[in-house]
């Protein structure tokens, strides 16, 4: 494991460490700090304030939404691009920033800044090319036109998992259909997302986008429930996310949830099985395995499941596991703290007391750092706890069928519904089983790949809502119907 490297980032890159309201950076209603940890040692890098109610109050009533919401198409799509110009200038160092902050690999920070600049311009370009249905007589003598007006204020909730890319999966749909937002960042991971308030306070409007950092239960719950903020978006687990629905019911504004996952890979037994290892090599690590559609529950047919299990677990020994800062070639990064790392520990180790057997892995690496050595189980039973719950570490594990309606069941069995992915050569197989399982984004031979133009989002606990695409734009937009009466 590559240890020992030279710093991300310095003190410079931390100047941002207080709430972003009305286009400035100010100080804290109340006294109370939060040490962010640096996961490849344990050390605090930054102490950020810790919110209050009064600090989303004071945010939620800056009033910028009625300017920004006047602002036409054109100018709004322009300001979202230069927006986007100024992140893509500031790629390496906001890379630098996340990994610091993260531990993840300086190649999936490096993506992580690719998508975040590509979201922004996703959505300059698709919010002045929305349509909708015609203007015309619907009624006798009566015209019928479609507005499409923003919502307002929204207030939104950041994880720790991809801090940067989730602010930016919410704030790109967000400004561009013309609303403000007040952000929550994960009281974890928030320097990326403090650092883009930064590095665009003087292309946006003051107010239109707005940062207060705290831990979750108060001010996440205080903005779900204020009367000047008519909608709630959370990115999360599924315990933060029916906290706010709850915390948001009572005055009925609408809630927008991307919760969380544990993503069945079925393996047919006409699949190309060296593809499938090795794609579960990346969709199964990817960000240390901290990833909401990770390719984590393999399910495979018991004719060749011998075969499979060999060729993934060569794949697994060779990923190359280190600090962000140890080299471009690492895979795999700690885990984001000392209470996940204990939560996966928790789970390998209950696994390994019922009898469930390590194919490679199985525990901790030895400290500084909250790293997991890259595991494999296997002969995992039905109905275990590792493949039903989500344990969101570098661990996949596999459990055999005999036969595709078995496949099927199984793979449903769970109470998410992020995404899943089906491995055959055969083109109708596939197809009638993606038709059959219960899940937002369904891959064929393939797992974890994204694109802007299409929507993300999952079914059941996984929650509701789209990001991405111009179901996100929708999302975030009313649609009003004028009708005129034209008759004589
Ligand atoms: P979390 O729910 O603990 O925290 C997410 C955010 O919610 C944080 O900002 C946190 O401070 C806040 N929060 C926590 N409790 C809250 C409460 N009671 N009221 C309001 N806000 C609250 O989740 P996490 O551990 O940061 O993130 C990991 C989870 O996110 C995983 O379950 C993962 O699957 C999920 N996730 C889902 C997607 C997706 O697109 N579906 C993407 C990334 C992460």
């Amino acid at each position: 494991m590559g240890r020992c490297a030279p710093p991300l980032i310095t003190e410079a890159d931390l100047l941002a460490a207080r709430h972003f309201i009305d286009g400035t950076f100010v100080e804290a209603s109340a006294g109370g700090v939060i040490g962010v940890v640096d996961p490849c040692t344990g050390n605090v890098i930054a102490r950020i304030p810790e919110g209050t109610s009064q600090d989303i109050d004071r945010a939620a009533a800056v009033r910028a939404k009625a300017q920004w919401a006047r602002l036409v198409l054109k100018e709004r799509s322009e300001l979202l691009h230069a927006l986007a110009d100024r992140l893509a200038e500031h790629t390496e160092p906001l890379s630098r920033l996340e990994s610091a902050n993260t531990g993840k690999p300086l190649a999936v920070s490096r993506d992580d800044v690719a998508m975040t600049i590509d979201t922004f311009r996703f959505m300059a370009g698709a919010v002045r090319a929305t349509t909708s249905l015609a203007v015309g007589d619907y009624a006798e003598n009566h015209l019928s036109l479609l507005l499409r007006e923003p919502l307002g204020v929204i207030g939104v909730v950041t994880p720790w998992n991809y801090p940067l890319l989730m602010a930016a999966w919410k704030i790109a749909p967000i400004l561009a259909a013309g609303n403000t937002l007040v952000l929550k960042p994960s009281e974890q991971t928030p320097l990326t997302t403090l650092k883009l308030a930064e590095l665009v306070a003087d292309l946006l409007p003051p107010g239109v986008m707005n940062v207060v950092n705290d831990y979750g239960a108060v001010t996440g719950a205080r903005l779900a429930e204020h009367p000047d903020v008519n909608m709630i978006a959370l990115t999360g687990s599924v315990a933060g996310g029916g906290a706010v629905a709850r915390a948001a019911a009572d005055s009925l504004k609408r809630v927008h949830l991307e919760l969380g996952g544990k993503e069945p890979v079925v393996i047919l037994p006409d699949a190309d099985l060296a593809a499938a290892a090795s794609a579960l090599r990346v969709a199964g690590f990817w960000n240390s395995g901290q990833e909401c559609g990770a390719a984590c529950r393999v399910l495979v047919h018991e004719s060749v499941a011998g075969e499979f299990i060999e060729q993934l677990v060569s794949e697994v020994r060779a990923l190359v596991v280190g600090e962000p800062a140890a080299g471009e070639d690492v895979e795999v990064g700690p885990m984001v703290s000392k209470a996940h790392v204990d939560r996966v520990i928790g789970y390998l180790a209950r696994a390994q007391n019922e009898g469930v057997q390590v194919a490679t892995g199985g525990g901790a690496i030895d400290g500084p750092g909250y790293f997991v050595a890259p595991t494999v189980l296997v002969d995992v039973p039905e109905g275990a706890e590792v493949a039903r719950e989500e344990i969101f570490g570098p661990v996949i594990t596999v459990e055999t069928f005999a036969d595709e309606e078995e496949a099927v069941r199984r793979a449903n069995d769970v109470p998410l519904g992020l995404s899943a992915s089906v491995w055959t050569e055969n083109a109708r197989r596939s197809h009638d089983i993606a038709a059959r399982l219960d899940f937002g984004t369904v891959w064929v031979n393939s797992h974890l790949v994204l694109a802007g133009e299409v929507p993300w989002g999952g079914f059941k606990g996984s929650g509701y809502g789209r990001d991405l695409s111009i179901y996100a734009l929708d999302d975030y937009a009313r649609t009003k119907h004028v009708m005129h009466n034209h008759g004589r």
